[in-house]
């Protein structure tokens, strides 16, 4: 992967408010590029989510902001890879922190502590731009994408992905908050989607209707394997559910798997008994 262009801000394309993306230098399984952050504004800036505390790529987000006003810190969820840079940078910056602090299940971030509880539905407005906050839990119970108004342009941190998709990590996680969240989003008039991990995304309908197609074809597969296998475990049913993925994720796959089969589970489609799933 090519780790040369992280640090450096690059502009978006097409976009009324100036964003840049600053790639972070934490390539990996989980991350693919590593995180993007997000610097917006042209005087009255936000810098979305800092990534992991990296003194390196601190010193990038200085040289950016380059003596200018940085007002918000924007933070989508408290995942390892997104929030725990937003500390220094805010001692450093005096910057407001604008995020739902750390759930109590999961690894989580709980350094990070955000101004005041902030809502679904709040909006951060500066002389330039303004910024929405959408409460989309799914992959984490925390999490908020960030819309810009003026451009129509959404920040989906972990929960759109360009490249891969999210993992959902019950029981703080949940596949039905994930499904309800894209709906939520779908309904919106979106131009771009900018996600934590991969490029920009210019046909927002395309794809929420893809991911959507795709989590409810993967339901069908969990359906599929358990009539197949009738009693089995959860061991057993994920080498037969994610038989399209590598050896190295299937622990990964056995989480968004456990997310499928409670979403199953409430919808009233599977059991579970001792450790053992059964299709109904
Ligand atoms: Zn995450």
């Amino acid at each position: 992967m090519d780790v040369s262009k992280a640090g450096i801000p690059v502009p978006l394309p097409n976009t009324k408010v100036p964003v840049h993306r600053i790639l972070g230098r934490n390539p990996g399984p989980m991350t693919g590029p590593g995180t993007n952050s997000y610097l917006i504004g042209d005087q009255q800036l936000s810098l979305l989510d800092p990534g992991p505390r990296d003194d390196a790529q601190f010193d990038n987000f200085i040289a950016a902001i380059a003596g200018r006003k940085l007002s918000y810190i924007l933070i989508t969820h408290t995942h390892g890879d997104h929030s725990p840079g937003a500390l220094r940078l805010q001692e450093a910056t005096g910057a407001e922190l604008v995020g739902l602090a750390a759930p109590e299940f999961g690894s989580h971030d709980q350094t990070f502590k955000p101004s005041k509880l902030w809502s679904d539905g709040d909006v951060i407005q500066t002389d330039e731009y303004s910024v929405r906050l959408i409460h989309t839990p799914g992959h984490v119970s925390n999490h908020f994408c960030f819309l810009i108004e003026q451009d129509q342009l959404l920040f989906t941190g972990d929960h759109i992905l360009q490249g891969t998709t999210s993992v959902i990590l019950p029981p703080d996680g949940d596949m039905t908050h994930y499904l309800d969240s894209l709906g939520q989003l779908e309904k919106m008039p979106l131009r771009f989607l900018a996600p934590g991990h991969g490029e920009v995304m210019a046909d927002p309908g395309k794809e929420i209707r893809q991911l959507v197609a795709h989590r409810l074809k993967r339901e069908s597969k969990v359906i599929g394997g358990l009539k197949e296998l009738g009693r089995c475990t959860l061991d057993e049913l994920v080498l037969v559910v994610y038989d399209d993925v590598g050896k190295h994720l299937i622990p990964w796959a056995k989480k968004t798997l456990t997310a499928h089969l409670i979403k199953l589970e409430r919808d009233g489609a599977v059991r579970s008994e001792n450790e053992h799933w059964q299709a109904l």
